[in-house]
């Protein structure tokens, strides 16, 4: 993270505190990572950083939900003081191979967002293709992820083709949304009601979509706490950059005043 983002996060901390004083409902913080491998940079997590992040989730007094339970609690006010849910975009392999098992030991409910036009196949997302080629850029497989979730492993919906879901049309959208959703209840046998918006985009006509087609859960990457009064299908969440001090600035609600920062970056658009 850069220093002067990491500062100003700091500068906001003492506000953060009053708000938190003064609100009676506890709030809810969503941590999300890409993928767990051999080395920290970019959309990866080195394996001994991620176990520094689990630490530091502990260290904090996390207490870490089913993404489910915890927006149930949000919405009935009964969610416990620091209470936090745990994702990952995108569905590589090294999740289900690395991360899960490590998360498991401690008993942390994750919840894993696929995309599911890149199921099967070697394929590789746009912004993997100028890497060189490398086992962490693999995507898991669907027995994999089957595996997974009867191992107590939550999956939800990442799109069919990670579009940047505001420069589609609604039909284009709604399509996306309603394909993916029943591509992974024929896999899983259960029903998936919670979606994670490729690299963040989303719109109010997005949102209503998403409900529309049988969402309860839409997750942004609009950085801060969420709140009884946050949208259940527009919920924020911060990706966890490496360096564990950085951790716990999103878990003590650092980011919470900076979201204006996040609306512009989401009306931006993706670079690749
Ligand atoms: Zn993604």
């Amino acid at each position: 993270m850069r220093p002067v983002v990491r500062a100003l996060g700091q500068s906001t901390l003492p506000f953060v505190r009053v708000g938190r004083g003064m609100r009676r409902r506890n709030g809810l913080t969503i941590v999300g990572w890409h993928r767990v491998d051999g080395a920290s940079n970019g959309l990866s997590t080195g394996v001994d950083d991620f176990r520094r992040h689990l630490d530091e989730l502990e260290r904090w007094g996390a207490v870490v939900l089913p993404l489910d339970d915890a927006v149930a609690g949000l919405e009935a006010g009964t969610l416990p003081p620091r209470a936090v849910a745990l994702t990952f975009d995108d569905g590589y392999a090294s999740v289900v191979e690395t991360a899960w098992p490590l998360l498991r030991e401690r008993d942390m409910p994750t919840t894993l967002f696929v995309v599911t036009g890149f199921l099967t196949g070697d394929l590789r997302f746009a912004w993997d293709r100028h890497e060189p080629e490398h086992d962490r850029l693999r995507l898991a497989r669907p027995d994999a992820l089957l595996d997974a979730a009867r191992d107590g492993l939550d999956i939800g919906s990442h799109t069919v083709t990670h579009p940047w879901l505001p420069r589609l049309d609604g039909a284009a959208v709604r399509r996306e949304l309603t394909d993916s959703r029943s591509a992974l209840e024929d896999l899983l046998g259960r029903p998936v009601t919670s979606l994670a918006y490729p690299t963040g985009g989303w719109t109010r006509e997005v949102r209503t979509i998403a409900g529309e087609a049988g969402y309860r859960i839409g997750i942004t990457v609009d950085r801060g706490l969420n709140t009884a009064r946050t949208p259940h299908l527009s919920l924020r969440r911060a990706f966890v950059p490496t360096d564990p001090c950085d951790l716990r600035l999103i878990l003590d609600g650092g980011y919470t005043l900076l979201r204006p920062l996040d609306s512009w970056r989401s009306r931006k658009g993706p670079s690749w």
